[in-house]
């Protein structure tokens, strides 16, 4: 665990590429020119990518229980990139630097609660740490005008998930509906911002979203989404 703080103690690295590089921007400049933004319009209520100004085929015919999700990236390039350093190479600095970016649209929603979508205790132990938890307290933590709170203890995940990349397409379009419980009462109070690194089918953002069972506005924002 220590060792994979080391580049982030001692060496200014580029979390897309591990290479050496100083400066204030967060990835190196080759890596930051292949950035590529996830650019609208987007469907209003899952963010995919959709050009007719109301909700996409899928959230007609299925509506998400939440008002609203955002992904800032496509999962691809040198984002996919430091996901997958962060994730598999133990790295969870990687993910400190890259909650830096969620913060600034985190705020747009004024959240009063942020909730990172919970591990699976085994994945935890094996890893040891939740990437979800590092973007949520970054971005908790950049708040500066709208003081938030994280819900870091009130959900827990209770299926030992393969990873969502080594799933069938059916087994990541639908999840257990008793995947996630709510084991303390939610706070009352205003909106609350679901946080996780990536969005693929968005069963995993529903499947928590309906845990919550809360009447308060629930959205919910994601680093990177796969299109
Ligand atoms: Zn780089
Ligand atoms: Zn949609």
């Amino acid at each position: 665990m220590l060792r994979s703080l080391l580049p982030a103690l001692f060496l200014p690295c580029c979390p897309g590429c591990l290479k050496n590089h100083s400066g204030n921007r967060i990835f190196c400049t080759p890596c930051a020119a292949r950035v590529e933004l996830l650019q609208p319009p987007f469907c209003p209520r899952c963010g995919y990518p959709y050009s007719h100004g109301l909700d996409c085929p899928h959230c007609t015919l299925e509506p998400p229980p939440w008002q609203c999700a955002v992904s800032i990236f496509p999962y691809s390039g040198p984002v996919a990139s430091a996901i997958r350093l962060g994730k598999y190479g133990n790295h969870p600095w990687i993910f400190s630097r890259l909650g830096e970016l969620m913060a600034h649209i985190a705020r747009e929603f004024s959240p009063r609660y942020i909730l990172p979508v919970p591990t699976a205790r085994s994945r935890w132990l094996k890893r040891g740490f939740n990437p979800a938890a590092i973007l949520a307290r970054e971005i908790a933590c950049r708040m500066y005008n709208s003081p938030v709170s994280l819900l870091g203890n009130h959900v827990i995940r209770t299926d030992d998930h393969k990873p969502q990349a080594a799933k069938s397409k059916k087994e990541r379009s639908t999840l257990p509906s008793d995947t996630f419980v709510l084991r303390r009462t939610l706070p009352a109070g205003g909106p609350i911002l679901l946080v996780d690194d990536v969005m693929t089918t968005g069963a995993t953002l529903k499947a928590l979203s309906l845990s919550l069972a809360t009447d308060v506005p629930v959205f919910a924002l994601t680093l990177a989404r796969t299109l």
